[in-house]
């Protein structure tokens, strides 16, 4: 599956974050993705491969409306 995302993108994670949230903001792109806890503002760092498995959804904000 190809994902598509930038920089600010939310992006829903298959497992929930220790907060009970599975919502995240894309803070960097790059070899590693950045995303940050929406809930609680943690911040993780992984591998582009590692971030793909544990991709559930992007919500390219633009698009998720017109649907
Ligand atoms: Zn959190």
């Amino acid at each position: 599956m190809i994902f598509e995302y930038n920089i600010g993108d939310e992006v829903i994670m298959k497992k929930e974050h220790a907060c009970k949230t599975n919502l995240w903001i894309i803070t960097r792109v790059g070899a590693d993705i950045k995303i940050k806890c929406k809930n609680c503002g943690r911040e993780i760092m992984m591998d582009r491969l590692k971030f793909h498995k544990k991709l559930k959804k992007v919500i390219d904000n633009g698009k998720e409306k017109e649907n």
